[in-house]
């Protein structure tokens, strides 16, 4: 492999490839807690889309698996090289292309972080309003994972604002998918297929993204409840009030209490108040006014006391984005107290009570607890799962995901299936589903290079020989 490994350094130049001790551990694993990673036998970072297509032909060529990465902070082993593969890591093609101010949109390349367009974007008063919880991630990844978080019970995931999209395929051709228009009815939609497919059809080098005005004026809410299922029932009754929050988030006691002390940050709510909660809500409002905003304020607070908050606090603007970060936070709080999973289901929002049930069942079947936080206005929860028996965390997560799938969700809201579900997804999905999945890769991908395995259980026969 090594003698490959320096054919490839020899095709695309010394510059664009890393072999042997140049490798560092970070290519071998994102951050899923999901078994441990794997080295690649070389890692490409291409500044240019025609290094992206050269590498493909070349893998195509030898057979040789391709795991496309951007920042590695995906949650469930997505960008893990497979064995004797490569990774294409989009580190170095960072540019913004483009901030059209007359066509809210922004052309970016794939390696460009959340962080840095949003600092682009709001020297023009706009924004890309998708926020998955680290900025450090990549519109690459993004688009591969059709990344979530928190501000989609508003503006929608990924796949609402990706217009289109420059993808390198499998056999090294590029194509060009959409543009600066926001409607089509111009044939089969590759952009859509292509977001959510975690690197599994072809390697997106740019992306043209639908951007919004930036509204300078918010407000906080933070509301305790006495049980869970109490503040997940109140959200329906908050969205069809009409107040539009940009984000509705809820965190369980457990949780709270794990992000306040890893954030040393203080609620300023009594003892007492707190000793009866079992959960909160957090509450975001924004708006282009002060006064629309205090408006969408009341209306909240009234919404929530009538659905059983035992109260209802306005943060103060540090306090509410120090609460709002320690949230997004909330995954290392449950790496550094042990938890050996993460799941990300999806229920239709009205479902989120019964599943909170369903899990409760669930933690006591298996005598264990199952704390978490989620993005209840979209009915997606994130449960920390403290289980280091294989076997037993086998049966537990197939629990989780059974009872996701009884209420009419499905296993992953916004991680992805990564490498890390896909025994899951492949035992629960429909296998006529999979069956076509399955052709369609094939359609993109003939000698099966592009991170096999991810999604889909490895199949022999669809894999090019090496
Ligand atoms: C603290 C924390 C909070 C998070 N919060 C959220 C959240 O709220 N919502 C959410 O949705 N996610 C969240 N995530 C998960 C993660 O940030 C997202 O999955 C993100 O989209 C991954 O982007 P990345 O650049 O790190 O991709 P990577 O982890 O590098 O890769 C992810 C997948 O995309 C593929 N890929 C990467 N780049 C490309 C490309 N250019 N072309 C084709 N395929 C590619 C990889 O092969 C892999 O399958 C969180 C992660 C952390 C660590």
């Amino acid at each position: 492999m090594s003698s490959l490994a320096a054919s490839l350094a020899a095709v695309l130049g010394a510059d664009n490839v890393l072999i042997g001790d140049a490798i560092g551990d970070d290519y071998s694993h994102d951050e899923g807690l999901g078994p441990h990673g794997q080295m690649p036998i070389a890692v490409v970072r291409p500044y240019t889309v025609d290094v992206v297509c050269h590498t493909l032909a070349w893998a195509s060529e030898h057979g040789i698996p391709v795991t496309a990465r951007g920042a590695g902070t995906g949650l469930c082993g997505g960008c893990k090289p497979r064995p004797n593969g490569i990774v294409v890591s989009f580190e170095r093609m960072q540019q913004i292309l483009e901030i059209d101010a007359d066509n809210h949109v922004a052309v970016v390349d794939a390696g460009v972080s959340l962080g840095a367009l949003n600092v682009a974007a709001a020297e023009k008063g706009l924004v890309y309003p998708v926020f998955p919880g680290e900025t450090s991630a990549t519109l690459g990844g993004n688009v591969a994972t059709n990344a979530g978080g928190m501000r989609a019970v508003k503006y929608g995931v990924t796949r609402h604002h990706v217009l289109g999209l420059e993808a390198a395929l499998a056999t090294g051709e590029t194509i060009k998918t959409g543009g600066k228009f926001v409607k089509t009815s111009t044939g089969y939609d590759l952009t859509q297929l292509i977001i959510g497919s975690e690197g599994t059809l072809a390697l997106v080098t740019q992306a043209t993204l639908k951007l919004v005005p930036l509204l300078r004026h918010s407000a906080t809410l933070l509301s305790p409840f006495r049980t869970l299922a109490q503040a997940a029932g109140a959200v329906p009754a908050l969205i069809v009030g009409g107040v539009g929050p940009l984000l509705v988030e809820y965190i369980d006691r457990m949780t709270m209490l794990a992000i306040t002390a890893q954030s040393g940050i203080s609620l300023g709510i009594a003892d007492e108040i707190q000793a009866k909660t079992e959960a909160y809500l957090l509450v975001v409002v924004e708006g282009r006014t002060a006064e629309r905003v205090d408006e969408d304020t009341q209306l909240a607070g009234g919404i929530l006391g009538e659905h059983g908050a035992m109260d209802v606090f306005m943060l103060p603007a540090s306090a509410a984005t120090q609460l709002v970060e320690a949230r997004e936070r909330s995954f290392w709080a449950a790496k550094r107290t042990g938890a050996t999973e993460v799941v990300d289901v999806v229920v239709p929002r009205a479902s989120l009570p019964s599943y909170i049930q369903r899990v409760r069942a669930i933690a006591d079947k298996h005598q264990t607890m199952i704390p978490g936080c989620g993005h209840a206005g979209d009915g997606n929860v994130h449960l920390a799962v403290f289980e280091r028996d294989a076997d037993k965390r086998y049966a537990l997560m197939r629990d989780l995901f059974e009872a996701g799938r009884e209420l009419g969700g499905v296993i992953s809201g916004e991680h992805g299936v990564g490498v890390d579900k896909r025994r899951y997804y492949m035992e629960l999905e429909d296998p006529a589903k999979v069956a076509l999945l399955r052709r369609i890769k094939k359609a993109f991908d003939p000698k099966g290079i592009l991170n096999p395995g991810t999604i889909f259980e490895e199949v022999e026969e669809s894999r090019g020989s090496p």
